[in-house]
């Protein structure tokens, strides 16, 4: 195999690192061409001086004047900002594959762009396909580019389903960790601070899918995100509770077989199978010692102490905008609950009642998805002014 070409997007995140981690393990197999962050100068100064990529591109002008000023002096790489230098990130330096992992709404349009190139996406950004999966995955089809999963349970899936024909399959069973609270009775819930929503159990993960995580949210979008990838109705996917976080998900076939993929919660396996698809990378993981584990349990989701779940369930059955409006207003709540504006339980209230607000639309453009996008956010922030939470 030759070298190939990546844009990270996202690359100072957590996918980011975990990346640029598997890529220092087969340096001959990867030549990264892009990266792309917000505001993490910093680190992307430094992560350039290492993987000394052609171009890099950051938020604004004033975060590409700081980084400008601190690269290495033989370091050549050209410097972008903004939605037009993230676009010549993802699908205007020759990258033959972009790992798309912008946290929320951001990753949209670079994604989008360098599907309709027919460039093949690695994708961690699951805001993508909820808020615009018919879009996107019409993009990919048209042009011929892959989108090969990142998210975990989407990784098990997409490598559970190969080499059978989509026909033999019956259901998609997604595994869930339940996150920290799984068995906190409801009056427990509404005292869940930040700091204790971000010690997530098994995976170490950035804030916002933390705080999903938490909530079921994260599963839920993850619902909306396999019905994209693989082509499902809503009936056949079902989540299940699985707090040992080995069996990243599972794929039910007609003739009663359940296959699955198990490994560590370590986000640099899907990353390297997603870079690598075809082939296999190796990686230095701990073993998975499954006598260790002893024991592999699953429970159904409580949708009344989580309804957040059930709320995205709702919302990718009606389809058009609700999920964008569901995402969105999520990606709000979320903010607010970090900066304790808003409590843990009133994340899915504040959810529900930006989507009862809405009125449910086709979207038949990228455009349309991104002006739904911003009404949801104006929507939640209203929301919660109303209800006295947000400062
Ligand atoms: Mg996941």
């Amino acid at each position: 195999m030759g070298v190939k070409n990546l844009a990270i997007l996202g690359s100072t995140g957590s996918i980011g690192l975990s990346t640029l981690e598997v890529i220092a393990a087969h340096r001959e197999r990867f030549k990264v061409k892009s990266l792309a962050a917000a505001r993490s100068v910093e680190a992307l100064a430094a992560q350039a001086a290492l993987v000394q990529p052609e171009l890099l591109a950051v938020l604004d002008a004033e975060a590409a004047d700081k980084l400008k000023s601190l690269l290495p002096a033989g370091l050549k790489a050209k410097v972008v900002h903004g939605p037009q230098g993230y676009l010549e990130a993802a699908a205007g330096c020759g990258a033959d594959m972009v790992v798309s992992a912008m946290v929320g709404a951001a990753g949209l349009l670079p994604t989008y762009a360098a599907l309709k190139a027919g460039i093949d996406v690695a994708l961690a950004n699951k805001e993508t396909l909820v808020a615009a999966g018919e879009l996107v995955m019409a993009a990919a089809k048209e042009s011929g580019a892959a989108i090969i999963p990142v998210d975990s349970e989407h990784s098990a899936i997409f490598q559970s389903l190969m080499g059978n024909p989509p026909e033999a399959v019956k259901r998609i069973w997604l595994t869930a960790s339940g996150g920290p609270f799984r068995d906190h009775a409801p009056a427990q819930l509404a005292q869940v601070t930040p700091e204790m929503a971000l010690d997530h159990p098994n995976w170490s993960m950035g804030p916002k899918i933390t705080i999903d995580s938490a909530t079921l949210m994260n599963k839920g979008l993850e619902v909306i995100e396999a019905h994209w990838l693989f082509g499902r109705g809503y009936d056949e996917i079902t989540v299940v509770v699985h707090p040992q976080s080995v069996v990243h998900s599972l794929v039910e076939y007609v003739d009663g077989s359940f296959i699955a993929q198990l490994g560590q919660p370590d986000m640099k396996t899907p990353i390297a199978f997603a870079l690598s698809y075809p082939q296999r990378l190796a990686l230095d993981l701990p073993q998975l010692d499954l006598a260790q584990v002893a024991s592999l349990t699953f429970t159904a989701p409580d949708l009344e102490r989580f309804p957040a779940l059930g709320l995205a369930l709702a919302a990718g059955r009606a389809g058009g905008s609700a999920p964008a409006v569901l995402n969105a207003a999520n990606e709000v709540a979320v903010g607010l609950f970090l900066h304790g504006k808003l409590g843990f339980t009133r994340i899915a209230a504040c959810v529900q009642g930006v989507l009862e607000a809405h009125q449910t639309r086709p979207l038949n453009s990228v455009a349309a998805v991104l002006e739904t996008d911003r009404e949801a956010r104006a929507l939640a922030r209203a929301w919660a002014e109303k209800q006295g939470e947000a400062a």
